[in-house]
């Protein structure tokens, strides 16, 4: 069967998710998913009928949410989904390239590969900012630069005097994509504001983290009106189901918008907390971070995070050496980690 598939499949690492790399235990803190689990009215009146590709009433509320016109508005499943519709609409396989800058979200990579487009990297600088020189050297064949900001799984927020020289130094050749998937928790940072100044511009968003609906898969892509429909050529028929746009729309509600508030506050001052409580302990670095999580550095960080895990509280590794990325929970799940991570350091 291996001998059917495309070369490219066979090669080819899988995305590791969080949920790919199992785990068991009572603490789950390695996925950036919002510790609140929301109610919503599920109405299955329409249910035998396809869903429409871009539910107008979703369109509009997410434009209305991001300060963007609707027209400008493309939403998928997740925003997952947008990474790969961007590289299938603008790279030719085997010939165009994307460009990122690691330590940064794995699946431009592996989108990239899924259709045998070129990967460049330039790796961001010692403060994790983009290094424009590199970028600038290394443009030939590129069609989209990828640039996360609030990066994960380092957290820090890029530049935004930064994107803008790398939106001119663009222009005409090739997309900046934004990956906006934690800008609720600082929206203050986002550059959808920018979309009218830059036709070259695309932001990506989602509802898996701050709205707390990760199992819902429900992502948006913000660009002109020309890439959108660029986009809509090659999307599926019905991305979107009928209850996820139910759903979405409920989210994105006044209440919901308000509820959504209030849990990214109660997250940010558990984040707070868990900053403060790991940045007392000895020989133990805490990078501040923008989103749902934090890049904490340890001594050893291996034999910690496997204490932890088999302690039942399942954290992620990080390609940064000694680095462990923290998904911020609720405040007993932040209480329990700190205080094992104290003991495990004999700092209690
Ligand atoms: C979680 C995440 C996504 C994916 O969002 P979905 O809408 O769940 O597909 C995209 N980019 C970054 C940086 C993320 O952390």
């Amino acid at each position: 069967m291996d001998q059917l598939a495309r070369k490219t499949v066979r090669e080819l690492t899988p995305y590791q998710s969080a949920r790919r790399l199992g785990g068991s235990g009572d603490i789950w803190l390695n996925a950036n998913e919002s510790p609140f689990a929301n109610e919503y009215n599920i109405n299955c009146d329409r249910l035998n009928r396809y869903s429409t590709c871009q539910p107008a009433e979703l369109i509009a509320a997410y434009a209305d949410y991001a300060g963007v016109r609707p027209e400008q508005t493309l939403t998928s499943r997740g925003a997952d989904e947008g990474i790969e519709l961007l590289i299938r609409a603008f790279c030719e396989p085997n010939q165009d390239s994307i460009l990122y800058c690691p330590p940064t979200y794995g699946m431009y990579a592996i989108s990239a590969q899924t259709f045998d487009v070129g990967t460049k990297t330039v790796p961001l600088t010692e403060e994790w900012q983009l290094d424009l020189e590199g970028i600038r050297d290394n443009l030939d064949g590129v069609k989209l630069v990828f640039v996360c900001s609030p990066n994960n799984p380092t957290g820090n927020l890029i530049k935004r005097q930064d994107i803008e020289t790398l939106l001119d130094m663009t222009q005409g050749k090739a997309l900046v994509v934004v990956d906006e998937a934690y800008i609720d928790f600082c929206p203050e940072a986002t550059t959808a504001n920018m979309l009218d100044q830059y036709p070259n511009l695309v932001v990506l968003r989602t509802l898996s983290k701050a709205f707390a609906l990760a199992g819902l898969r429900c992502g948006f892509t913000l660009a002109s009106p020309e890439v959108i429909d660029l986009l809509l050529k090659v999307i599926a028929p019905y991305p979107v189901s009928v209850p996820v746009t139910d759903i979405a729309v409920q989210a994105l509600s006044p209440a919901g918008r308000a509820k959504t508030k209030f849990q990214v506050l109660d997250i940010g001052a558990n984040r707070a907390y868990l900053q403060a409580g790991l940045g007392m302990l000895k020989n133990v670095t805490v990078f501040e971070g923008y989103g749902n999580y934090l890049l904490v550095k340890f001594p050893d960080a291996e034999a910690l995070f496997n204490a932890l895990w088999d302690h039942g509280i399942i954290l992620r590794r990080s390609p940064i050496e000694n680095c462990i990325r923290i998904s911020i929970g609720n405040r007993d799940e932040c209480e329990k980690t700190l205080a094992f991570i104290r003991e495990q350091l004999g700092q209690n």
